[in-house]
């Protein structure tokens, strides 16, 4: 794949990110054998949460997705350059203000999260002389992006909508991965009255977790993002998804310890006997949370974290292994088999969004089944 230049980054590179394509379009056919008449999109936000906005959109369109959700206009722009003219890109915080034109020109769904941002809209639109695509969001209970219910009495009102066409109405699930809870049906009634207000339009509600609280979430379109990377949208059950990615560091240099050696910053680690150690080329600086404890493998053999995690490596305890099996340059896997991005969330008291958004810019990234 990328030959020469992917082999010289390897060969400069602390560690190695593997992405698998397939795996991401296997989730995405999962998701999509869920829904019985609901179109599937992708949101791509934050660079594909991480893996690459535009390798993981190219890889979803080969599924025939042709939806693609993004934060901000300038993934939007992006993203468009990359793709093309055909997908719909819908940026969900919507356009800010001096961002109309550009956005308007690469072709981009402006979500309406407010009165002002569709009356900007709009003017886009009468100051261009053509027809705008928008989303109107609705807030259903969250109380974080959309337009309230006043909102949305005035949009239904006024001519608020003339000069732009309405793609979409869509609405945030606050509590999807605890499906159980009953804000879930509440939010779900009240965006059936709010899109009863509005011109008939396709509607869209649910997120991965979303998608598995029942069809009744599901819509005319759905919009998941954590689950096509792996992460569990059913929290607390068998993981349903494949797991998207795996992160290899390289061993920088083994040593032996003496009982009583204390290893990295404050000593926090101390031989309790002799040790064998490594130390690999992976830190906070590369997305690691700095306080959890986490472990590499190597062969199925768990090689616990000594001490604490630094900016660019971190110690870990080999004497699990046969003496002399790693060297400088082996790998080892820090995310993969032995543990789960959902895993190092959880020990990290966060979720596995963060962990995937934080990861590193300087690994030696590998796009497998492009
Ligand atoms: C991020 C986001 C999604 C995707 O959520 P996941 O939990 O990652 O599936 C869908 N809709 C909106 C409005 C979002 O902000």
């Amino acid at each position: 794949m990328h030959d020469l230049s992917g082999r010289a980054d390897f060969d400069l590179a602390g560690a190695i990110l593997t992405i698998d394509l397939a795996a991401i379009r296997e989730n995405y056919r999962r998701l999509r054998a869920r829904l019985a008449r609901a179109a599937c999109a992708a949101v791509v936000k934050a660079d594909g949460y991480g893996l690459g906005a535009i390798e993981v959109a190219k890889a979803l369109r080969k599924e025939g997705c042709r939806t693609f959700f993004v934060a901000h206009g300038s993934e939007g722009i992006a993203l468009r350059q990359a793709l093309g003219p055909e997908p719909e890109i819908v940026v969900l915080n919507g356009i800010h203000s001096g961002g109309e034109d550009r956005s308007a020109a690469a072709g981009l769904v402006a979500v309406a999260n407010s009165l002002a941002q569709l009356a900007a809209w709009r003017e886009t639109a009468g100051r261009l002389g053509r027809k705008l695509p928008v989303i109107i969001q609705v807030d259903s209970g969250m109380s974080r992006l959309g337009m309230s219910r006043g909102e949305v009495g005035d949009v239904a009102a006024a001519n608020a909508l003339d000069g732009l066409e309405l793609r979409a109405v869509i609405s945030h699930l606050a509590c999807a991965d605890t499906p159980e809870d009953p804000a879930n049906e509440s939010q779900r009634r009240a965006f059936a009255e709010l899109t009863a207000l509005l011109p008939p339009a396709p509607a869209s509600l649910a997120n991965s977790s979303g998608i598995f609280i029942g069809e009744a979430y599901h819509g005319d379109l759905v919009r998941p993002g954590a689950a096509l990377y792996g992460i569990n949208p059913t929290p607390g059950h068998p993981n349903p998804m494949l797991p998207a990615i795996t992160l290899q560091a390289k061993v920088i240099q083994t040593r032996s310890l003496d009982a009583g050696a204390g290893v990295g910053y404050a000593h926090t680690f101390r031989a309790s006997a002799p040790l064998e150690v490594a130390t690999i080329a992976l830190g906070y600086a590369d997305g690691w949370p700095r306080h959890v404890a986490a472990s590499a493998w190597c062969d199925g053999v768990e090689l616990p974290f000594a001490g604490r995690v630094s900016m660019d490596s971190i110690v870990i305890d080999i004497s699990a292994l046969p003496r002399g099996r790693l060297k400088p340059g082996d790998l080892v896997e820090l995310i993969g088999a032995g543990q789960d991005v959902d895993e190092i969330a959880a020990r990290a008291g966060t979720i596995g969004y963060e962990i995937l958004t934080g990861l590193g810019r300087r690994f030696n990234r590998r796009y497998q089944g492009a």
